[in-house]
């Protein structure tokens, strides 16, 4: 998906702060003509923002009704609306609404204190004022989400950032640390929420968690690396010129299924990573963009079977830590369910072999799809439908079923936040 800088003013490609060029879909026509931002959850959470903030600031500038809690994640304005103007607007926003006011950084909570809106920078420490006459300032001061009261994306946000042990951008999300007991705590992220409904089954995957992050550099889990066209393009001009070349694939998706004779485009493609391996010492050495190059030159950077390769030949007993490392290519190419499918058929055949001398990798289950999820590789219909079902096709059928066994834990999880999120509604 398109990506664009936070800060549309800077042209720096190294820039890391990016969020989803906002997407909308005109429905209806007449007086029913509405404006869909299809993608405004993503959105908000690169902003780590709730929902709500975002299709009202939009409301008030177009003079529009929006919804502001869609059970269904359909955040509707009304009226016909051009999403190159919605993203002018988004600009105006993150300036009032997220950047620092004394560094411009991005990474701010947003913290409500004696009438205040305050947005608090992780970049450098200052507390800057938002501007209380602006109409969304309003609407944040009487809007404090309740306990039980947030929209369904946002608890699955919230689910995330707790998941991840950052309740940091929670307490931003959220303004608990008001609604809760206004005792002005100075720093509430890190106990912020305690009395959520999740929490219960969410300190259980939290403590399992822990161990997941051990040694991970946290602060980079949230932005994304850089891995704009720009980026890739530069990249792309310094290699030597055999590289440059491109291969022509034949055939569509549904023909790449056979594991051909050996000399496909994705043998290829794993066959040039595991020399850069042996090259560096080590597959961890191996940067991200040139594969996504490499993948591209052989002109399947997008295909939901080079999510296969990529999975058996970048990940190894150490996969707990290595996906937050590659989470940022991988998001980049797995961009359907197809590609999902791809990534848990790949996983199942990465865990079957290296199952077979280590055993204590399926114990490792767990903690690899709640990884895929929080990085958004895996959707919840997608491993709740992968879950209900083995199959021969990755790998055997007992292997399979053995995956999924050790599976149960997180997939239970997503069942019970699931019917929580139901009953509050
Ligand atoms: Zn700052």
């Amino acid at each position: 998906m398109a990506q664009v800088n936070v800060r549309r003013d800077v042209s720096d490609p190294f820039y890391r702060y990016k969020m989803e060029r906002l997407q909308t879909k005109i429905e209806g026509k007449g007086n029913g003509i509405k404006t869909v931002v299809v993608n405004l959850s993503s959105v908000a959470q690169s902003l780590a923002r709730p929902g709500a903030y975002l299709i009202k600031y939009f409301g008030f500038e177009l003079g529009a009704q929006t919804n502001i809690d869609p059970a269904d994640d359909r955040w509707i304005i009304n009226g016909a609306h051009d999403s190159a103007k919605l993203q002018d607007y988004l600009d105006g926003f993150i300036n009032k609404f997220v950047l620092c006011k004394k560094c411009k950084n991005p990474e701010t909570d947003v913290q409500i204190k004696d009438g205040r809106i305050l947005l608090d920078c992780k970049a450098c420490g200052q507390r800057t004022d938002v501007d209380l006459r602006l109409k969304l300032s309003g609407f944040i001061l009487k809007n404090v989400p309740k306990k039980g009261k947030k929209d369904k994306a946002e608890r699955k946000a919230a689910r995330k950032a707790k998941q991840n042990g950052n309740a940091g951008k929670e307490n931003g999300n959220s303004g608990d640390e008001q609604s809760s007991n206004g005792s002005g705590k100075e720093n509430g992220s890190k106990e912020a929420d305690a009395a959520s409904d999740d929490d219960a089954v969410i300190r259980k995957t939290k403590a399992e968690q822990q161990f997941a992050n051990d040694g991970d550099d946290n602060e980079d889990v949230e932005w994304a690396v850089d891995m704009s066209a720009e980026a890739v393009k530069a990249r792309q001009q310094s290699l030597p010129g055999e590289f440059k070349q491109k291969l022509a694939i034949n055939g569509d998706e549904d023909d790449e299924e056979g594991e051909g004779g050996g000399n496909t485009v994705y043998d290829q493609l794993g066959e040039w990573i595991t020399e850069q391996a042996e090259e560096k010492g080590s597959i961890d050495k191996v940067d991200d963009i040139s594969i996504y190059v490499k993948a591209k030159e052989l002109g399947i950077e997008s295909k939901h079977r080079t999510v296969l390769v990529l999975v058996q030949t970048l990940f190894n007993e150490n996969i707990v830590a290595q996906i937050p490392k590659r989470q940022a290519m991988l998001s980049q190419i797995v961009t359907s369910e197809r590609h999902e499918k791809a990534l848990l058929g790949g996983t199942e055949r990465l865990i079957g072999s290296l199952g077979k001398d280590h055993p204590e990798m399926f114990d490792k289950v767990v903690k690899v799809l709640q990884l895929y999820y929080l990085h958004d590789l895996i959707s919840e219909d997608v491993v709740t439908k992968w879950g209900t079902r083995a199959s021969k096709k990755y790998v055997d059928l007992a292997t399979s079923k053995k995956v999924r066994k050790a599976a149960e834990p997180f997939l239970t999880f997503l069942a019970e936040a699931d019917s929580e999120d139901e009953d509050d509604e």
